[in-house]
Order: structure tokens, then C-alpha cells, then sequence
């Protein structure tokens, strides 16, 4: 007996000092870093003579023309014309120098013919902007398409999304040109005017044109994440999350008939009785999950930050991997990388207090995980709900992107990029979750990459499609001085 004691102490102790010089050894500098970039590929660019005043203007006067995208059906109003007339005028050097190609009127494409004819690349933005809500201007503190600049920022529907980006890459593009630096590699500049309301007229259009053309990218970035600053509890400096996939999308309506009638007569279960039991199985059965793939290559980045008690989990998954899962599935941000998430989104049905309702439908709105796909969550929803009196359909889907390698010639030079230009980051593939233009890229580029060179804090999240939606002077400065850095640092 006494032996078996202490052979399981033994044990016991072996597994903790296993346990804490792993946790020991899972910290930043011990992680396989991507080269630094070295000073002298991109010593060429005066960066001296970038004319900040200048840019947060244009910046300013691009958010004052209304590219208001709002619904498809909806045709784009004469703003589009306006706004494409003020590029070609604000950027005569670029599009003088650069071959367009304007697909469906208004999206462009601009050809930047490198010295190599090795495979190009993609560098995207979108200029078409989300309405601002009916009653919402007041709560602005700058009227949402004054385009208000002040000591620190620009303000404006569009200051984050996306206008800022294209503005930055012009100016990237623009400050190259006078320089007289071009890229090794050929560079595509895409505007995009209909990223707001699906793509089917943009970046879906570009995709076609370069197939029809036989060209395949080596790479291409779009929006996406951004360097998040003190956004992720626990982190000692600002992340950038360098996404490398993007979720899919799927609606699944269901409805269940009801026969009607007077209420103080009802079946057992009333078709809103039917309706929202099959809700809440849906609800409550989420999709599989897991820390792998890049959740997993994300969490190992981020976690060799943590304090010493949470990294000794992440450095221990051998261990503890179940019960990490478990953790993190009941925070909504975690919850989100690891798996499809399932939002009941809304419900309708009944028209009176005492009648039986005849018709109730529901949907649920899914963000898929690149490891599931729309098949298998409409099978894993009939599964779950398993009961003939509702019906399922599925509505609106999208699969989810394929994955970019983070050891891919892009995700390293985006990274390097990252570190040259905003100092001390940590790095960091994640995914999007919401839908971009590369969705069609993915179909002619090796890797897509979804990242806006901006850094945003807790309190920019509410200008996202919402109020007070403004950018900071010195992140405009950031952000053309990261293109041009990308750009430059391109190898032929
Ligand atoms: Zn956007």
C-alpha cells in the first residue's frame, strides 16, 4: 500500500513539474518568429514627405460624397459618378500612370505592372458605405457626412469602413509613383462600390475578370481585422489580427402550420408550442467545436501573453483541452472561434389573443466555422429538432472561406509589415466573422488575407455601421505608410 502511495505521488508531482515548466517554456519569446524585416527594404520611401493635412482632407472630402449603398435592388446613385470623378481628379498621377479597368460602372480595378511577371496581387478596398439610421444622425456628435476633421480625427460614415482604406492605398500608391519607386511584383488596387450589400456587382466581377484573363493571384488583402488595442482582456500590447478565413453564412427558416380555432379549446401543443420547442433544441444543441485549426494556431499565439494561471492551461492542453473548450465556449467572442455559432434571430406567428395560431415561422442565422458546412448544419438541424411538423428550409448560404496559410510569402510579409509599422504587436491569424469582397478573391487568389493596417480600441466598435464612426489623423499616417511598406517590400 505504501509503495502505491508513493508511486502515485510520484506520478502526481512528476505531472505538475511537467505541467509548469511547460507553462514555463509557452511564452512569447520562446515562440518561432516570423523574420523581422529588415530596415533596408524599404529605406527607399521618404515617408517625410507625406503631407498628413493633406490626406486627412481628401479623407474628409471623400466621406462628404453620399456613396450610400442601401439595399440591391436599389441602383447606385449619382454620388458613385461623383465620387469616381473626385479619385480620378484627387489621384491624376495614379490613374495616369496605372491601367483601369471599370467593371459594371463602377467598380475599378487599377493594374500596377511590377518588374517581375511572377503572380500578382490584390490590394482592396470598398467606397460604397452603409446608410446612416432614420433618427440616428442626432446622436452623432460631428454630422455623419460632414466629413468634420479636428485636432485627432476624421469624422464620418465611412471613416473605418472602408473609405479610409481606399484613401490610404491611393496615397500609398500616390506617394510611390512621385517618388518614383515602383513594385517589384504586379499590384491590383480594387474599388469596390457594393461590398455592403453582397458583392455580386464588385469584387464578384473582378474575380471573373481575372479568370476570364487567366490570372491568379499570389495573394490578396482586404478589409477584415484591424490592430486591436485594448481589445482582448489581458494582452500586454495591441494585436494584430491578421485574418485568415472568413465564417460562412446560413439562414434556416422554420415554420410549423397550425390548424386554427378557438383557443379555449387547444391541442396539446399549439404550432407556437411546436415552433418554439424545435427554437430551443436548435438553441441548445450547438454545433461541434474545438480548439484547432487557426482557432487553435490563435490561441497559442495570445495565451503565451496571458498571466501565468490562464497560460498554464493553454500550455497544457494535453491536459486540459476538454475543460479549456468548455471555458471558453461560454465567452461569446471565444465561443465564436471555435465553432458555428446559431442565433435564433426572429420569430413571428398568431394574429389574436384567442385564436389558435395558423402559421409560425422562425430563423436562425448561422456563422459557419471553415470545419462545417451548410449541408452538414441543415442535416445537424434536422437531427436535433426531429419532429415532421416543422419544416426546414434553408435560406440565404454561404460556406465559409477556405484557410490562408500563416506560412504563406503573405501572411509573412503582412506580419513583418505589421511589426515594422506599428512597433511592439503580437501577430496573430484569426478569422472574420462577418462577410467581405473576399469571398470572391478566395476564388482567384492562393491565400486571401482580411486586415485593415489601422489600430482600433474598444470605443471605435460603436462607428462600425453605427454612430460617431471616425478615424484618427495618425492612423491615416499608419495606414499609408503600412501600404507602402507592403508594396515596396514585395519580392519579385
Ligand atoms: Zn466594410
Amino acid at each position: 500500500m505504501k509503495k502505491l502511495l508513493t508511486l502515485l505521488a510520484v506520478i502526481i508531482l512528476g505531472v505538475l513539474s511537467l505541467t509548469i515548466v511547460r507553462t514555463w517554456l509557452h511564452q512569447a519569446d520562446s515562440q518561432d518568429q516570423l523574420p523581422e524585416q529588415s530596415a533596408a527594404a524599404t529605406a527607399e520611401l521618404d515617408s517625410a514627405q507625406l503631407d498628413i493635412e493633406a490626406i486627412s482632407q481628401r479623407l474628409s472630402e471623400a466621406i462628404q460624397i453620399k456613396t450610400i449603398s442601401y439595399s440591391r435592388e436599389h441602383k447606385p446613385g449619382p454620388e458613385f459618378n461623383e465620387f469616381i470623378s473626385w479619385l480620378k481628379l484627387n489621384y491624376a498621377e495614379v490613374f495616369a500612370q496605372l491601367e483601369l479597368t471599370v467593371l459594371n460602372d463602377y467598380t475599378l480595378l487599377l493594374r500596377w505592372e511590377g518588374q517581375s511577371t511572377n503572380s500578382p496581387v490584390l490590394l482592396s478596398a470598398h467606397y460604397d458605405v452603409v446608410p446612416v439610421i432614420p433618427g440616428t444622425a442626432k446622436l452623432w456628435q460631428q454630422p455623419p457626412f460632414s466629413g468634420h476633421v479636428d485636432s485627432t480625427h476624421i469624422w464620418g460614415r465611412g471613416a473605418l469602413d472602408d473609405k479610409s482604406a481606399v484613401i490610404a492605398l491611393l496615397e500609398a500608391t500616390s506617394l510611390m509613383l512621385k517618388q518614383g519607386i515602383s513594385p517589384k511584383r504586379t499590384v491590383y488596387l480594387a474599388f469596390t462600390h457594393d461590398e455592403e450589400i453582397g458583392s455580386e456587382k464588385g469584387s464578384k466581377a473582378i474575380a471573373e475578370y481575372l479568370q476570364t484573363n487567366n490570372i491568379k493571384l499570389a495573394w490578396s488583402l482586404d478589409e477584415g481585422s484591424f490592430v486591436l488595442s485594448d481589445m482582448i482582456d489581458g494582452m500586454p500590447m495591441p494585436v494584430a489580427s491578421i485574418n485568415v478565413a472568413e465564417k460562412g453564412y446560413l439562414n434556416i427558416e422554420l415554420s410549423v402550420q397550425g390548424e386554427g380555432g378557438h383557443s379555449s379549446v387547444p391541442p396539446k401543443q399549439t404550432a407556437i408550442g411546436v415552433l418554439s420547442q424545435a427554437v430551443s433544441r436548435v438553441q441548445n444543441a450547438p454545433m461541434e467545436g474545438g480548439l484547432e485549426g487557426v482557432s487553435a494556431e490563435m490561441f497559442d499565439v495570445l495565451s503565451r501573453y496571458m498571466p501565468f494561471r490562464q497560460r498554464f492551461f493553454f500550455a497544457n492542453r494535453w491536459l486540459f483541452n476538454s475543460a479549456l473548450e468548455k471555458q471558453m465556449s461560454e465567452i461569446s467572442f471565444a465561443n465564436a472561434m471555435l465553432r458555428t455559432t446559431t442565433a435564433p434571430t426572429m420569430i413571428s406567428g398568431g394574429v389574436k389573443e384567442n385564436v389558435l395560431p395558423i402559421y409560425t415561422s422562425a430563423n436562425i442565422n448561422f456563422r459557419l466555422h471553415p470545419r462545417d458546412s451548410v449541408e452538414n448544419v441543415v442535416d445537424h438541424v434536422e437531427k436535433v429538432i426531429d419532429d415532421p411538423r416543422v419544416k426546414i428550409q434553408s435560406k440565404e448560404a454561404q460556406e465559409a472561406s477556405p484557410v490562408a496559410s500563416t506560412q504563406s510569402e503573405g501572411f509573412k510579409l503582412l506580419a513583418n509589415a505589421s511589426r515594422e509599422n506599428f512597433g511592439d504587436v503580437i501577430v496573430t491569424p484569426s478569422i472574420t466573422v462577418g462577410g467581405t469582397d473576399s469571398k470572391y478573391y478566395q476564388l482567384v487568389a492562393k491565400d486571401s488575407f482580411r486586415f485593415n493596417p489601422m489600430v482600433i480600441g474598444k470605443e471605435d466598435i460603436s462607428g462600425f455601421h453605427g454612430n460617431n464612426e471616425r478615424i484618427s489623423i495618425e492612423n491615416m499616417r499608419l495606414a499609408v505608410l503600412f501600404y507602402a511598406r507592403l508594396i515596396q517590400s514585395l519580392e519579385p
